[in-house]
């Protein structure tokens, strides 16, 4: 029998990572589901509704963690909570590798199998595993949501006995999953919608989306996407050309939701301060690049910085600001992956360690990082 211990997040964080609709399917496939009590309660799950889906609440975490075969979270866990599971237990969670390396290596140091979500090969068996894609999804939703309740002004445009009231525009700077919910919002209220971004795939998906695309479509353009399909980091001349088209563009927009990184490298910086002071009083900036410095040259991480009277947010935990579906979405993405773990006929753990998915995915193991991305450089 499978035992999966799921505990609650730290402060601010109201994330978990199990729904009552996960609970019952992983029920069905043979495990004992433990919850902590009132890990759900920030995403309106109750023990109640976890309970009636065949989970059992555990007082505390220690009650939850004793002697579990995995762990759920959404964010890393200390080495206390990964110490009282079974040895060599599995942990699945957003483990931020590249962040506090000492802290990683003392939880790989518990001797768990480390797996991080963040690193899902993007393969299509694996789509329904794709953290980042469930959670940029709802990101882009909500940035758009929440540029709309700082302006101050309608979206649509209005035409009423006492006038017109004109539709607002709104740009967003790249166009990947974060990017393109981000569009598909901002139309749905009724913006004029403009994007732009470095890879020539955008520019399909853009105009599909009734939105116009902006960009310098040069040699280098045509170039941009990797194998993988991400984004290069573009020429210095590209960027200055790039930064000429956005100076003019962005001056006439009410709302910018920034979406633009390329993986392993610090955000590209798309706006600039004279950029900012370009554009209206009123109009407002959403940058999800924040956590990682942001796009827009006087983004904040979490503040709320106000420029010439414009507002510029960077929002750190946006999918966390809609946690209810944020919770649903990554609660499956973590189902879909440890159904690849789970023998159903027998009812145990099998997990198979040549599979892509859970290479791609294993950080430590045995005490070991074994990650080939977190190996000291040269090794
Ligand atoms: P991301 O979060 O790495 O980047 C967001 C966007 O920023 C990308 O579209 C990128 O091209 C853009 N960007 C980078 N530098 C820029 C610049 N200087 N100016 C303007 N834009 C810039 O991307 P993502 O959301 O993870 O998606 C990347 C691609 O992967 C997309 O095509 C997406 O559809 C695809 N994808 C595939 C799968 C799969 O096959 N399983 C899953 C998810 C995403």
């Amino acid at each position: 029998m499978v035992t999966i211990a799921v505990t609650g997040e730290r402060e601010g964080e109201p994330r978990v990572a199990a729904s009552p609709e996960t609970v019952r399917k992983l029920t069905a496939l043979g495990a004992v589901v433990k919850i902590e009590a009132g890990a759900g309660a920030r995403s309106r799950f109750t023990d109640a509704a976890y309970e009636a889906q065949g989970a059992t609440i555990a007082a505390s975490a220690s009650e939850a963690l004793a002697g579990a075969d995995i762990l759920l979270k959404v964010h890393r866990p200390a080495p206390e909570e990964v110490k009282a599971l079974k040895p060599g237990a599995i942990v699945a969670a957003i483990l931020a590798p590249f962040d506090d390396r000492p802290g990683l290596d003392a939880l790989a140091g518990t001797g768990a199998a480390l797996m991080a979500m963040e690193f899902m090969p993007r393969i299509s068996r694996a789509q329904s595993m794709d953290v980042l894609s469930s959670q940029a999804n709802l990101a882009g939703y909500k940035a758009v949501i929440d540029a709309a309740a700082v302006f101050g002004q309608a979206i649509p445009m209005m035409m009423t006995a006492a006038g017109t009231v004109p539709a607002a525009k709104a740009f967003i700077m790249g166009v990947g999953v974060a990017g393109l919910q981000a569009i598909a919002t901002a139309r749905r209220l009724g913006a004029i919608v403009s994007a732009t971004d470095v890879r020539p795939a955008t520019k399909e998906q853009v105009a599909s989306l009734g939105a116009k695309f902006i960009a310098v479509e040069d040699e280098e353009f045509r170039q941009a996407q990797t194998a993988a399909g991400y984004a290069k980091p573009m020429s210095e001349a590209y960027q200055k050309k790039q930064a000429e088209l956005i100076a003019t563009h962005i001056k006439a927009q009410d709302i910018v939701v920034t979406t633009a990184l390329i993986p392993g490298r610090p955000p590209p910086k798309l706006i600039s301060r004279a950029m900012v002071e370009s554009m209206k009083p009123g109009s407002v900036i959403v940058d999800l690049a924040a956590e990682r410095s942001g796009n827009c040259e006087l983004t904040r991480a979490d503040e709320t910085v106000v420029q010439n009277g414009v507002t510029i947010l960077g929002p750190t935990n946006l999918a966390g600001e809609v946690p209810v579906n944020a919770s649903s979405l990554y609660a499956k993405n973590l189902l879909a992956f440890l159904e690849t773990m789970i023998d159903k006929k027998e009812k145990t753990l099998k997990v198979d360690w040549d599979d892509e998915i859970i290479k791609g995915t294993l950080v430590a193991k045995d005490g070991k990082i074994v990650h080939p991305s977190l190996q000291p450089k040269g090794a």
